[in-house]
């Protein structure tokens, strides 16, 4: 097997942290890391810093905008081909490793592991379970159904209400091929008929989810913004929140307790703003709403920092451009992180929210060769992304 050494650059590492070291590398694994390293071959990172593969933990690959008038003018297949390029922006962010929250399915998954196309390694939910007329569900006033996420075989609908209906829609998900089961535990922000304060899902709902979920061991991501669904969530076991908008002390607490992770998602809400202002034709009351969440989103990502709640990276990527993704770093330092504990969010600390700290989320010796070469230190966020140089995952250069 070739080994190559990763020669004269700084390392930039949450578990190692900041210093002058070669990293060997064999096969698809990190062999050493120390001075001096000889390899068959060289990459010269002298003046440069190597960082480890970075993660989002809440992104949407295969969806490429939130314009639901384009979506419904778009041949469903060709989502697939868009999602090769939100793969490779994704890639071109030093991101080898992501959670997708619904869209991504074990077709894409498995032409990615295969060496198919390029992309991130993925974990994949399929589709966002939801109680009826909640955030996963696409009825509109109209009666026509539109959202962005067609139904197929590989990518069956998330709706389910009731006990033995939620249990069923699990199995259901697992057998499609879900790593994770996402659901919505109260409204959100893009659906036109529920609000981002109602709490859904009764307590009796989620037990059932999250049992089935761990009998298939596999964890649960909660879209979760209201308060009382974020706590409802937490107490059913439900291993992070996302987006966590409205979290009062009770919510933090009981997050604390049960080492629950939050996925902010800080980007999003303007994200929405954004597109609007660009064109994408979304309803008024998504607008609206992602209005009024904004402020006291960041607040309570704040309040969630200094709490010391468990927190790693995501972005909701797809109603924030794909590749635009490490912008959510710099939102994060904004909100009280230091820079080295946001870059602990989108490695270590997300690769732990995903159990996969012992192959990732550090340059320790052991793990899979994940590394990213940049020019500029890694802990500029706002050059960070400019500086990315090349993007190697498990041994292998993709970018
Ligand atoms: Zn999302």
């Amino acid at each position: 097997m070739t080994r190559r050494v990763y020669a004269g650059g700084t390392i930039v590492d949450p578990v190692l942290g900041r210093t002058e070291a070669d990293v060997l590398v064999e096969g698809d694994r990190i062999l050493e890391v120390g001075s001096g390293l000889d390899g068959d071959e060289v990459v010269d990172c002298s003046g440069k810093f190597l960082t480890p593969g970075l993660f989002d933990c809440h992104v949407h690959l295969a969806y490429t905008h939130i314009n639901l008038w384009r979506h419904i003018h778009t041949p469903l297949s060709y989502n697939f081909y868009l999602a090769i390029g939100n793969m490779m922006r994704t890639l071109e962010c030093g991101i080898t490793s992501v959670r997708d929250a619904s869209g991504a399915d074990l077709g894409m998954k498995e032409a990615v592991d295969d060496g198919l196309v390029p992309g991130p390694r993925m974990q994949i939910s399929l589709a966002m379970m939801s109680q009826t007329g909640g955030h996963g569900d696409g009825w509109n006033p109209s009666g026509i159904p539109v959202r962005l996420a067609t139904q197929y075989p590989g990518r069956p609908s998330g709706l389910a209400d009731g006990p033995e209906e939620v249990r069923k829609k699990v199995r259901e998900l697992v057998r499609a091929g879900a790593d994770v089961i996402k659901v919505a535990t109260s409204g959100g922000v893009l659906s036109p008929r529920d609000e981002p304060t109602h709490a859904h899902y009764r307590p009796e709902e989620l037990e059932i989810l999250v049992a089935e979920a761990e009998a298939a061991g596999i964890w649960v991501m909660a879209h979760a913004q209201a308060a009382e669904g974020i706590k409802n969530a937490v107490r059913a076991g439900i291993r992070s929140i996302e987006h966590g908008i409205y979290l009062d002390d009770e919510a933090i607490e009981l997050m604390l307790e049960h080492g629950t992770y939050l996925v902010p998602t800080l980007v999003a809400p303007t994200g929405v703003e954004k597109a609007v202002e660009a064109g994408a034709q979304i309803s008024e009351a998504a607008l609206r709403k992602a209005g009024e969440v904004i402020e006291i989103h960041r607040e309570s990502f704040s309040k969630a920092v200094a709490a010391g709640v468990n927190i790693a990276m995501g972005t909701d990527s797809a109603v924030t451009p794909h590749g635009d993704n490490l912008e959510e770093l710099e939102l994060m330092v904004d909100g009280g992180q230091t820079p080295q504990q946001a870059f602990a969010s989108a490695t270590i600390e997300a690769a732990r929210l995903m159990g996969v700290n012992d192959d990732l989320g550090s340059l320790e010796p052991g793990k899979l060769a994940d590394l990213v070469v940049v020019g500029s230190d890694p802990l500029e966020f706002s050059t960070l992304k400019s500086g990315i140089e090349q993007v190697w995952k498990a041994g292998k250069r993709l970018v």
